[in-house]
């Protein structure tokens, strides 16, 4: 029987083709969706506060009529739309600032009433709210809204707020009664929360403060119970008693490669290395996360744990997030163990079908020790002949899918490669273990000595010219080398390539007479041209490399000291600290410019954090502190999807729900659990490879 939930969103009323269109583009296709799309934000319309009471800092929503708006374009930067209101309710005066959304100009009126909401701000001798959530409202929607807490949606183009706010009550009041319960009742109970159908209710329409931080918190958990519940039955399988591969004491190889090296490790590597070998040598299977901060030096640890294997006799492969970065993982495994004569081998998606064939063929029959590719390596042509040990390059990312993988091949196999999860992404060791729980912890707590910290300096806009002035004069022309970071367009990787395109153009025209070499990298580049790129930066034949965030992770020409990076506000504190982990790796003085006109005071406080923070824990902490808990933020970006729960703001959620998850699974009444193991399934059983057994 068909449910409501997964009706056409055309089912409700208001709602034709034109924008059942506009709202497929959000991803808003059944009734189901529209209820996940929750809130981005809420006005308060049961607190109106005067404008002659404002305070500069405390952020308001204040009530009053249009009396002017404009529309001025800086002569700086004649692209960016600054629309200008001007609000009055009788108390005083407000001005509206919004910058890159020249539409306001019709949207408001002057003499319509309108809602504002904001930080307020000095400014040239007045209060000013930058960019607020507004609302034009008339009767109807005064009536509406009047004393409530309203909600505000994202939005597409073409679409507007008091539409989405009308079409999404309306889907709301059909389809929540029939969200499907998650929670047990005695869960509930325990951890006060909603019913579902309660709560997904109060989450778009909140009868009140109380309620609706109550009705969050039930989504949230939701979430993360079904989550922990699904690890709960990956680990369950990955415990079940299961033959490793016994590895032996270092040897002559092991030796071989540390005479090698041209640095002394680190006390922190050497510990590091010694709980690898403890683990590979036991029969025990090993499943380790080894963190350490940008240029803390993974790489040669992972690079040790694969000779080990291969001197026990057995094959290592290493999967990395990118093709870029496989190359280049390629590049210097080869550097290092070619000298040894152990054969290392790239699968790539690039390689032409011959190519590609023989080098599976080398892999399979054991030819090939070491093999490094991307997650492409657990594709089912990939055969091993005798696979130990498996190195996964996260960074940001996190293996569960790829290890529930990987013990699908042992499985074949009769036995479990040892696993090493490398990650930079700082989540702090109980989270850990509250996403792992069983996989061990390995930190590289100590950089490497004589590496300084990246100078960082936030610059206006304004400064940009001689920013890249100095870059050229100071260092192109005087044989180092720099990165300039295009501006991030999250939405469309074809409109950041054409920023990036732009970018390198401008910078050709106006520098291109001293003599420095400009290159151009972008993810819409042919793989030829992207290698051809990378190999002209790493011999130096490019100076300057303009690229997006392709470089982000891991890639590494010693011989760069600069960085700049354009609209650095746009980026998060982890991906700033990421590209600025791109320079200064032979140790060397490297800079880092931040060019930014920040628009939130928040967004200022994000860029001066960055100029005086060099550890990629505390910046995670202060991320954290500044986003606050209790929005939705999700965390699209750790890989895990989550939509409405943040795994590091919400970290407490989390421990409960795992509490509660392992308690579910602890019972035997398969009955209870049956709902619940469906919904875990629907939602994670792709990500956490699930769906196949059954
Ligand atoms: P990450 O942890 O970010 O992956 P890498 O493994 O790429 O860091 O190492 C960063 C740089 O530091 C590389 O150029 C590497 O050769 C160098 N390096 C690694 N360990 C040491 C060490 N103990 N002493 C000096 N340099 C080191
Ligand atoms: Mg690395």
């Amino acid at each position: 029987m068909e449910s409501v939930l997964d009706r056409d969103v055309q089912y409700v009323k208001g709602v034709g083709p034109a924008r059942a269109r506009l709202l497929a583009r959000l991803g808003l296709t059944t009734l189901r969706r529209l209820v996940e799309h929750v809130p981005r934000r809420y006005l308060d319309y049961a607190n109106f506060q005067k404008i002659g009471s404002l305070l500069p800092g405390r952020p308001a929503t204040v009530l009053g009529r249009v009396v002017s708006v404009s529309d001025v374009r800086p002569p700086r930067r004649p692209s960016l739309a600054v629309v200008t209101a001007v609000v009055s309710d009788g108390t005083g005066h407000l001005r509206a600032l919004w910058f890159g959304q020249g539409w306001l100009v019709r949207a408001l009126t002057p003499g319509a009433t309108v809602a504002l909401s904001g930080r307020p701000e000095w400014d040239r001798g007045g209060l000013v709210l930058k960019n607020p959530e507004w609302d034009v409202l008339d009767e109807e929607a005064d009536l509406l809204h009047a004393g409530r807490i309203v909600p505000v949606y994202g939005l597409t183009e073409g679409l507007h707020q008091r539409e989405m706010r009308r079409l999404m009550r309306e889907a709301v009041s059909l389809a929540a009664p029939h969200m499907p319960e998650v929670l047990p009742e005695e869960v509930r109970a325990r951890q006060g929360l909603l019913p579902a159908p309660e709560a997904w209710q109060e989450v778009h329409w909140p009868s009140s403060q109380d309620r609706l931080d109550k009705a969050r918190r039930t989504v949230k958990f939701q979430e993360l119970f079904l989550l922990e519940v699904g690890l709960g039955l990956v680990r369950a399988r990955i415990r079940s008693p299961r033959q490793g591969v016994r590895h032996k004491p270092d040897g002559e190889l092991t030796r071989a490669l540390r005479e090698r090296l041209p640095f002394a490790l680190t006390r922190a590597q050497e510990r590091v290395i010694r709980e690898i070998s403890a683990d590979m040598e036991s029969d025990r299977p090993m499943n380790r996360l080894l963190q350490g901060d940008v240029g803390a030096g993974k790489t040669v640890v992972a690079a040790l744990a694969m000779v080990k294997a291969v001197e026990s006799g057995h094959q290592a492969a290493l999967m990395a997030p990118t093709e870029i970065l496989a190359e280049q993982h390629y590049l210097s495994l080869r550097r290092l163990l070619a000298p040894l004569g152990i054969q290392v081998a790239l699968v790539s998606g690039r390689q032409g079908r011959r190519e590609r064939a023989d080098t599976l063929r080398a892999v399979g029959l054991g030819y090939a020790r070491v093999v490094v590719g991307t997650h492409a390596l657990l594709e089912e042509g990939v055969r091993f002949a005798d696979l130990s040990l498996v190195v996964i390059d996260e960074q940001h990312r996190f293996g569960v899918r790829q290890r529930a993988r990987l013990h699908e091949k042992g499985r074949e196999a009769g036995r479990d490669p040892d696993v090493l999860v490398m990650t930079a992404t700082p989540i702090p060791r109980t989270l850990a273990m509250t996403l792992y729980g069983d996989l061990d912890v390995s930190v590289i707590d100590e950089k490497p000595p004589g590496r300084q910290d990246v100078v960082t300096v936030w610059r206006r806009r304004s400064e940009r010219d001689h920013v890249y002035r100095t870059l050229v004069e100071k260092f192109a022309l005087r044989g180092q080398q720099g990165y300039v970071i295009a501006p991030l367009v999250e939405e469309s990787d074809r409109l950041e390539a054409q920023a990036a395109t732009t970018l390198h153009a401008e910078l050709v025209e106006r520098y291109g007479g001293t003599g420095v070499r400009f290159g151009l990298l972008h993810g819409r580049m042919r793989p030829e041209e992207k290698e051809a790129t990378m190999e002209a930066f790493r011999t130096g034949a490019v100076q300057v490399l303009v690229a997006t965030t392709v470089v982000e992770v891991g890639v590494d020409v010693p011989n760069a000291s600069v960085i700049v990076i354009e609209e650095a506000d746009r980026f998060g504190l982890a991906q700033l600290h990421q590209l600025r982990g791109r320079v200064g790796r032979a140790g060397q003085k490297a800079y880092c410019v931040l060019l930014a006109d920040p628009r939130t005071p928040e967004a200022e406080e994000r860029l001066r954090i960055l100029e005086r923070t060099h550890s990629g824990f505390v910046l995670a902490e202060e991320d954290l502190r500044i986003r606050g808990p209790g929005e939705f933020t999700g965390t699209q970006q750790s890989g895990w999807g989550l939509q409405f729960a943040d795994l590091l703001a919400d970290r407490e959620l989390l421990e409960a729900a795992r509490a509660e998850a392992e308690r579910l699974l602890a019972r035997s009444d398969a009955a209870l659990a049956g709902p619940i193991l469906r919904a875990v399934e629907e939602r994670w059983g792709e990500t956490l490879g699930l769906a196949r057994v059954g």
